[in-house]
């Protein structure tokens, strides 16, 4: 097989760019296209060459409400016109305590609770850890494998993932302790995982060690695996026993993506904390850490925030995307696109015209496939074939997946039937032609 056939084609102006990309940018930031971007439209992209793209990750989650959505770019400009930063600490604004208003009306946290706004996902999840050990004066962290939390230093601790975020950065915050995260399918049950976690505090570390367990409801970077409700309801008991702090990562899986504003609300428990971000500000940097007011009140004055943390610019844009998301009805659309998607990919997967392929899996529109290869084994080398293929046939699409062989897709909730359909159509394009590889 040779994956360089079917990468999309590199034209004059992509190969300049690349070239000085290289000399300029280091390797370790990687790109999973060579298309340099130019403009973009709610769920479409045009490239430097002007070539049109069907836009299936939403810069990685980002896009819930589409590229420039209208209100949210209304509400920016405004904002532009008025102040772009005074440092909260400094002078405070009103669109940051609104916005922490109606996070925490949207919340599925019962009784009062707080917000505090940072700029990546990676600085809401270090901040969330801060949070559950000032509050329980405990360092200990259990999370998962396949959980993807960050690349800082303590998120790639808290990341169950070796290759290429751990590799050769020696010691990264301690201590932290992974339970293997139930997939039936790779031998993980959830009373394995819960086998796993009686030893660990039998053995390894006592549970009054232990401040906080953090875990995606539906994991993003690992594979797109939804965390069994039976696990979530364990885990609260669990923290409830012992008063560990329960932290969602709905970095990826919140906003409206799965059909609901966060993932956790499906699972029927109510985590202590929620972080938050990608898709939280439509495409400004912009995250946040929702949680139980006496947890989130347990750092002195000071212990929170950060120069650039809810920066007015994105908080206005966020106030504009919570808009769109009940005008829009965006979580009823999510479920309609979720099933969509199902139904196309296994329609296709059913014709035997494209390589072996998993169930779709997921909740909502965060849903994803597997690629497989004859003897059902993970086929990492034929799903780069396949994004390859779809850049080349005008698609943005995106794997993940401890196997890199899971096939994702993060379109904005806010695309129309007919790039939907045309997505597809250009997904089906590069499964069928992977096939004849
Ligand atoms: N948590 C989860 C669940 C994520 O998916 C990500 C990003 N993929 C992060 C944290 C880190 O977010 P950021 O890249 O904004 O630091």
């Amino acid at each position: 097989m040779q994956i360089t056939t079917m990468a999309p084609v590199e034209t004059r102006a992509d190969v300049s760019l690349l070239g000085r990309r290289e000399r300029s940018v280091p390797r370790g930031i990687a790109h999973s296209t060579a298309i340099f971007a130019d403009r973009a439209e709610n769920s479409e992209v045009w490239d430097v060459e002007g070539r049109h793209y069907v836009d299936f990750a939403g810069g990685i989650g980002v896009l819930n409400t589409g590229h420039r959505h209208p209100h949210v770019m209304d509400a920016v400009h405004r904002q532009l016109a008025a102040f772009t930063h005074t440092a909260f600490q400094v002078m405070p604004y009103a669109s940051y305590v609104e916005l922490a208003e109606r996070l925490n009306d949207a919340s599925p946290i019962n009784g009062p609770t707080k917000t505090a706004f940072f700029t990546t996902g990676a600085e809401a999840v270090e901040n969330a850890i801060k949070i559950a050990r000032a509050a329980t004066g405990r360092a200990g962290v259990i999370a998962f494998t396949g959980g993807f939390h960050g690349r800082t230093l303590y998120a790639s601790a808290l990341t169950g993932k070796v290759m290429p975020y751990k590799d050769r950065f020696g010691p990264l915050g301690c201590p932290v302790y992974h339970l293997p995260f139930p997939v039936e399918h790779h031998g993980v049950t959830v009373e394995d995982t819960l086998a796993a976690l009686d030893y660990l505090l039998r053995a390894t570390i006592g549970p009054k060690d232990i401040a906080a367990i953090i875990i995606e409801p539906v994991q993003g970077e690992g594979g797109f695996y939804v965390a069994p409700p039976a696990l979530l309801q364990a885990l609260r008991e669990i923290c409830d026993q012992h008063g560990i702090v329960l932290i969602a990562d709905e970095v990826q899986s919140g906003f409206a993506r799965t059909g609901t504003m966060f993932a956790i609300e499906q699972s029927g428990i109510e985590p202590d904390l929620i972080t938050t971000a990608k898709s939280l500000a439509g495409g400004f940097p912009l995250s946040g850490v929702i949680g139980r007011a006496e947890v989130m009140d347990a750092v002195e004055p000071g212990g929170l925030g950060g120069t650039y943390g809810g920066n007015p610019v994105a908080c206005a844009a966020a106030l504009a995307v919570l808009d769109v998301i009940a005008e829009e009805r965006l979580l009823d659309r999510a479920h309609v696109i979720g099933e969509r998607i199902r139904q196309a990919v296994e329609s296709v997967r059913a014709s035997g015209d494209v390589p072996p392929l998993s169930p779709v899996r997921g909740l909502g529109a965060m849903v994803a496939f597997e690629v497989l290869d004859d003897e059902g084994a993970p086929d990492p080398v034929r799903t780069k074939l396949i994004t390859s293929a779809a850049a080349a046939h005008g698609l943005i699409l995106l794997s993940c997946g401890v196997y890199s062989n899971v096939i994702r897709i993060l379109v904005p909730l806010t695309v129309t039937d007919a790039v939907l359909a045309e997505g597809l159509a250009r997904m089906e394009r590069a499964l069928a032609e992977a096939a004849r590889v």
